[in-house]
């Protein structure tokens, strides 16, 4: 195995998990942020047992069960208390049952953060990068400065969805979610071991997910999300939160709760998902993973856990391949048909929850969601939530 100088551009999951992992095997590793200090963006995620997986090779799993919270059903309902839509158990997979993990992704970020600390693995922060090029058979980064930084022999492009390493490619989606963490409502009533959701049709759905206690808190907080159309978000901030409390209330009266700690509209963010993959996710001397590579909504909640097998599958490839290229080639080999497939089942999914469709809800609260609670469907929606459809962890030996 030869060892290089690597660039990694982007302190997400991916490119943490692959500074840490590329350090690891001995490779001369710097990591590249455009934020003064490297932080995280948003409110809530799961971590499926395949990015258990990664995390407990790196030695992590520890903490991020301290951190988060286990998370064993995905539960939904068509309104208050009518027909049940979804009601995924990981238990439904048997022996093999693993769990998910609801944690904060500050709680996520400062257990990867750490341990690239920990690893004194240089981080160059306030350097918002703008290309890349190739000079002497090897690849420098460009920075919106101006300036440069390389040679490298390989570039891991970790710069998430809006990569400028990447052409830009896929599409926008007509809805995203209104995202807060909220300290956990302990006598609502709330399954503290599930992602519970309500919905009307396919336009209006509302979800709470426990997520742990997050660094610098003492009680535990839930991911509160709204879905909500892009372009209704301005006339939803110009109606003040008083008549959108009283429609989320009509759907799910026992929010009252956590909706009483929400005072102002900017405690809400709002998140666009796009849905995009680069047909080819390399260039010599580069290779993109994680978000930068794939992204979608997070309808079945896979991107951290894809974004973190991208990065286990890269340090693999390097280690059996003798050239950089080949290992690029290698690494996207073994990612190729796991990433292919669960963007096409993302595709296939977000429109039944988050749509203008009559049609497709009508199927689902009538017939699709009756039939998923019988065997085998109970398993294989358990195996997709899992995110291990399509054995991602075999060829990895994970
Ligand atoms: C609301 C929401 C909910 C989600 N829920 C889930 C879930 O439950 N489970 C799940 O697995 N996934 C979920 N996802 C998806 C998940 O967040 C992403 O797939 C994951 O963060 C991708 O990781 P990444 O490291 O590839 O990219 P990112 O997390 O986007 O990290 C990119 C990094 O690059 C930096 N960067 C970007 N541009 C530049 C630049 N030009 N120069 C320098 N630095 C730059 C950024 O600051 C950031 O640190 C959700 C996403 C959203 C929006």
């Amino acid at each position: 195995m030869g060892q290089y100088d690597i660039a990694v551009a982007g302190c997400g999951p991916a490119g943490l998990a692959a500074a840490l992992l590329l350090h690891r095997d001995g490779h001369r590793v710097t990591l590249f942020e455009r934020f003064d200090a490297p932080k995280p963006v948003g409110s809530g995620l799961m971590i499926q047992p395949t990015g258990q997986a990664v995390l407990r090779a790196l030695g992590l799993e520890e903490r991020l069960l301290a951190a988060g919270a286990r998370v064993d059903r995905l539960f939904g309902r068509a309104g208050e208390d009518g027909p049940i839509v979804l009601d995924v158990r990981y238990s439904a997979l048997g022996k093999k049952a693993g769990f998910g993990v609801g944690i904060h992704r500050a709680s996520l970020f400062a257990i990867l953060h750490d341990a690239v600390t920990a690893a004194s693995i240089p981080i160059e922060t306030g350097r918002p990068i703008a290309a890349s090029r190739v000079g002497g058979g090897r690849r420098h980064l460009c920075f919106e400065d101006g300036s440069e930084s390389g040679p490298f022999d390989l570039v891991v492009d970790a710069l998430g969805t809006r990569t400028p390493l990447a052409p830009p490619t896929g599409r926008a989606l007509a809805y995203g979610a209104l995202w807060a963490s909220l300290d956990w409502p302990e006598s609502a009533g709330f399954d503290a071991a599930a992602l519970e959701q309500r919905y009307r049709r396919a336009s209006v759905m509302v979800g709470v997910l426990p997520i742990g206690t997050p660094p610098g808190r003492r009680a535990p907080q839930a991911a509160f999300f709204w879905s909500l159309r892009a372009d209704r978000l301005e006339d939803w901030r110009a109606a003040g939160l008083g008549p959108w409390k009283d429609e989320v209330l009509r759907l799910w009266p026992l929010l009252a709760p956590l909706l009483d700690r929400i005072e102002a509209s900017d405690q809400l963010t709002f998140a666009r998902y796009a849905h995009r993959t680069l047909p080819t996710p390399a260039e010599p001397g580069m290779i993109h993973i994680g978000d930068a590579w794939h992204s979608a909504s997070p309808q079945l909640g896979q991107g951290a856990n894809m974004a973190l097998i991208d990065a286990y599958a890269l340090a693999l490839a390097l280690r059996m391949e003798s050239g950089v290229d080949s290992a690029i080639g290698k690494a996207i080999a073994l990612r190729r048909r796991h990433v292919g497939l669960y963007q096409w089942l993302t595709a296939l999914f977000t429109p039944v929850y988050q749509s203008d469709s009559r049609m497709l809800p009508f199927v689902r609260d009538r017939l699709v969601g009756p039939l998923s609670r019988l065997w085998p469907a109970t398993r294989i929606q358990a195996a997709m939530v899992s995110g291990l459809v399509g054995d991602p962890l075999g060829s990895l030996d994970l």
